[in-house]
């Protein structure tokens, strides 16, 4: 989104962006009642299910972690559930067991890197019907970029390189195993 002087326009542009370029918030639109299918709705064509463990930064028998590549974050990552499930309330006892144990284990090991202040964790699913958990590390210090509006930062500040990218996330799938 972010590259030149029409920020304002194109940020009030977006449909999900509260407040018009009046100044004023947008009216609601009407609800739409059944809400449009999201993207793998219908497991059998769920791109999320169809990925080989190789595109994932770490794989376990009933989760994988997928980092996210395009991001100003080291460690920007998604927790998502192995197998097709859509959000918490479809869990089976053991995966929702697993849960706490495993934020906790993500958790350590990104504040292992030493340069992240927080890590956030939130559940959406508004986009993808496969079980995922964004995973976001606050860069230490960054106080600017505490809480609601990280992701919004996220989306509008400079990405990192890749080579940076990608030692995020050896140094996160070490840690991993450390824990
Ligand atoms: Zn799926």
């Amino acid at each position: 989104v972010a590259d030149d002087a029409n920020l304002l326009e194109q940020i009030t542009a977006m449909d999900l962006f509260p407040v018009g370029m009046d100044g004023k918030l947008k009216p609601l639109d009407p609800v739409v009642i059944p809400e449009p299918p999201r993207a793998g709705e219908d497991p059998a064509e769920c791109e999320a299910c169809g990925q080989p463990d190789e595109d994932f930064v770490w794989a376990s028998e009933n989760w994988r972690i997928r980092g996210k590549g395009a991001t100003p974050f080291p460690g920007m990552l998604f927790l998502e559930t192995r197998e097709h499930y859509d959000s918490f309330g479809d869990l089976t006892d053991e995966l929702a067991g697993e849960v706490g144990p495993l934020l906790r284990r993500i958790e350590r090991a990104l504040l292992s890197r030493g340069d992240v202040g927080r890590v956030h964790f939130s559940r959406w699913g508004d986009g993808s019907a496969h079980f995922h958990v964004w995973v976001m590390p606050r860069p230490l210090g960054a106080m600017q970029l505490r809480g609601t509006f990280l992701p919004f930062w996220e989306m509008l500040l400079e990405n990192l390189p890749e080579p940076e990218v990608r030692e995020a996330w050896d140094h996160f799938a070490k840690a991993m195993q450390n824990g």
